[in-house]
């Protein structure tokens, strides 16, 4: 009887205890299903505005963002490798006016947010893009702050064009494929004015504070942004992420190699930016140095255009055994003169 008694509550025990871990267990799953979705919307920063969410933690809730193959880098030119295939880009609806064109401070960039249907096409590409957006990196008066570099060289500035591929419906179903999306990369340095540049300069004054949205009142034509279609041939090509979180690696990269020119003020006008003072409790800062430091390369190649600037660009002078006998004669004929 004693035996029984002590055997019924060593169940009653064990049967108390698994149920309390399997309790436990569930509470530990709902906590990490509310942390995942805390890390999902985290607010994330450059340095300039809080080092706390800077570029070196936006891993901790983004895990793309700890990838391998994350964006921007580095492009050393004795390291790329030719590639035939990146023959000329081939723009449609570069050279009409866009029509409800939005412009944005998020409080990371200047956005504008495009309706038109503006493609693209070639280019080493394997199918027909769609432009949805375009946004900037930029540094602050005295430091550049373009996102890949070229043979530790940084520009003034650095436009991204973002492209969905049209075999997915939109961008969202896009950022969800390896190979959904393709940015066009354009640096712009200190020179002469850029008089295709003004439509946008003058927006900037209507979206100074985060949050702030306006309707683009002059129209553009994107190609007025661009570099002379001549200069389109020379780029560089990877596969790597977008630049800010969520940093999805789904990205074909093309970075152009020349530089384009904006006036001294025309670059000012990034500098009048603020980040957060209006839709924000935070106190405005200037929104400056909203670029993300360059990612490690490994063993991704880099592809570079026919045109490019490359290690095998540099002229290659190849001697049979002829031209070697004429010019070890040469150097003789030399020597003994
Ligand atoms: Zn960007």
């Amino acid at each position: 009887m004693y035996v029984n008694l002590c055997a019924a509550r060593i169940t009653r025990l064990f049967v108390f205890h698994r149920c309390t871990r399997v309790l436990f267990f569930f509470f530990l799953c709902a906590l990490a299903q509310i942390s995942v979705r805390a890390a999902d919307h985290h607010k994330w920063c450059y340095d300039r505005q809080n080092k706390t969410c800077g570029p070196a933690h936006w891993h901790e809730w983004y895990s793309s963002c700890g990838g391998k193959k994350q964006s921007p880098i580095e492009i050393h030119t004795s390291k790329v490798k030719r590639k035939a295939e990146l023959k000329e880009f081939v723009f449609h609806g570069h050279n009409e006016e866009m029509k409800g064109v939005k412009v944005t401070n998020n409080g990371h960039t200047i956005k504008l947010s495009f309706e038109d249907e503006i493609t693209m096409k070639g280019g080493g590409l394997s199918s027909t893009y769609r432009a949805v957006e375009l946004h900037f990196h930029w540094g602050n008066s005295s430091h550049p702050g373009s996102e890949h570099t070229i043979n530790g060289k940084r520009f003034n500035v650095e436009m991204h064009v973002v492209h969905y591929d049209i075999k997915y419906k939109n961008i969202k179903e896009a950022k969800a494929k390896a190979d959904g999306l393709a940015v066009l990369a354009f640096f712009y340095n200190e020179g002469e004015e850029n008089v295709g540049f003004n439509a946008i300069v003058n927006a900037l004054n209507g979206v100074r504070h985060e949050g702030q949205e306006n309707k683009m009142l002059s129209t553009f034509k994107l190609n007025q942004l661009l570099p002379p279609m001549e200069n389109l041939k020379q780029f560089y090509r990877y596969d790597g992420s977008l630049t800010t979180p969520t940093c999805d690696e789904v990205v074909t990269w093309t970075v152009f190699e020349l530089p384009s020119t904006l006036s001294k003020s025309q670059l000012a006008k990034f500098l009048t930016l603020n980040i957060g003072g209006i839709s924000t409790t935070d106190p405005p800062k200037v929104m400056v140095n909203n670029y993300r430091p360059t990612q490690k390369r490994s063993s991704r190649p880099v592809y570079a255009s026919p045109s490019a600037t490359g290690a095998s660009a540099r002229p290659v002078v190849f001697l049979g055994s002829a031209g070697r006998t004429s010019v070890a004669f040469l150097i003789l004929l030399l020597l003994f003169w």
